[in-house]
């Protein structure tokens, strides 16, 4: 009973978000005779991002944002998904467009990254978006920090001073955390694979974000008491079911939740921590993209910085 109230729920973060969300879908159809338009593409059959594109794509639907889906065989050219890119770029009834990641080898991410027109960019991977952010000027930021960030803010209004320690230092969550960690005060750490000693620096983080992808690697031994931990990892876990021998797969983020509750102040589970914030602020950034492309005032959700 105690653990659960450590617990950070993201689901209920994000319905509370995605409530104040709706209104300005809603008055935007109102105002422009058509909703906020979500462009999604998917290349190939990877199971994990069909599931993660059907989501994006509900989610859009009960939020009042219209939602474009561009299926494309694994095989397409590179030139082929860059000249789909192109038309939804100009397309005036589309106002964010997300390329599903990964992509297959033979294409450059980097160059269909590059090649998002910056104000549709509501994954906030463009070097624009990226550069803006870390200048203190955000524009589009990137989904899985921005739902990270927002629930920090809202259990501790004030995190000015604090330790912060994340590991993992990719361009999606590691890299734009830490600017958004270091506008809010904080004194941050990025680690990575070659960090010496990661539970030294680990243990000294008032805030841990974890985002590694590797199972349940965050035990007790990387935990300081009273930490705030914040689990970005979803990995799909193999097990045998003792009851009926089956092979089972289940997700696990990349702390031990069971191991960790005890020390920690808050933690995030997985699933239902991140994740559901993650969709959540990919509505919202497609919204703010649908007015700013409109040339309308966007009131951010998110408060002034954003
Ligand atoms: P990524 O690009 O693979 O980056 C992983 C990072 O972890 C890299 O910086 C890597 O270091 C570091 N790392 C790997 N092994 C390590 C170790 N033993 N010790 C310390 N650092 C280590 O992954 P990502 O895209 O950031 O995603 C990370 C995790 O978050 C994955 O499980 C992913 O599924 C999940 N994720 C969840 C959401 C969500 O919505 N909840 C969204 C995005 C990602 P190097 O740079 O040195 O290689």
């Amino acid at each position: 009973m105690e653990n659960l109230k450590k617990i950070i729920n993201g689901k209920e973060y994000s319905k509370k978000f995605l409530k104040q969300v709706y209104p300005l879908s809603t008055n935007f159809l109102k105002k422009f005779k058509r909703k906020p338009c979500l462009a999604v593409i998917l290349v190939g059959d990877n199971t994990a991002s069909r599931i993660y594109v059907n989501n994006k794509v509900r989610t859009a639907e009960k939020n009042g944002i219209q939602s474009k889906e561009v299926i494309l065989s694994s095989k397409v050219s590179e030139v082929n998904l860059l000249n789909e890119i192109l038309k939804l770029n100009v397309d005036e009834n589309v106002d964010g467009i997300l390329v599903q990641l990964p992509l297959p080898a033979h294409i450059s991410e980097k160059k269909i990254i590059h090649s998002i027109n910056p104000k549709k960019d509501v994954d906030g991977f463009h070097p624009i978006n990226f550069g803006k952010l870390f200048m203190g000027n955000p524009n589009f930021i990137p989904c899985t920090p921005l739902g990270c960030f927002y629930m920090l803010k809202n259990e501790f209004k004030d995190l000015s001073g604090k330790n912060a320690v994340i590991i993992g230092r990719s361009n999606i969550v590691g890299k734009p955390m830490a600017s958004l960690l270091l506008a809010s005060n904080c004194s941050v750490t990025i680690t990575h694979s070659k960090t010496k000693n990661l539970q030294e620096h680990c243990k000294k983080a008032d805030i841990l974000v974890s985002a590694v992808g590797i199972p349940e690697m965050v035990d007790e031994t990387y935990i300081k008491q009273g930490a705030i931990i914040i689990d970005v990892g979803i990995n799909r876990l193999q097990f045998v079911n003792p009851e009926t021998n089956v092979n089972e797969t289940k997700l696990v983020g990349d702390v031990n939740f069971r191991k960790v509750v005890n020390i920690a102040k808050k933690i995030t589970p997985v699933p239902g921590g991140v994740g559901p914030m993650t969709i959540a602020c990919l509505m919202h950034n497609t919204v703010k993209a649908a007015y700013k492309n409109k040339k309308q005032n966007f009131k951010n959700i998110l408060g002034d910085y954003f």
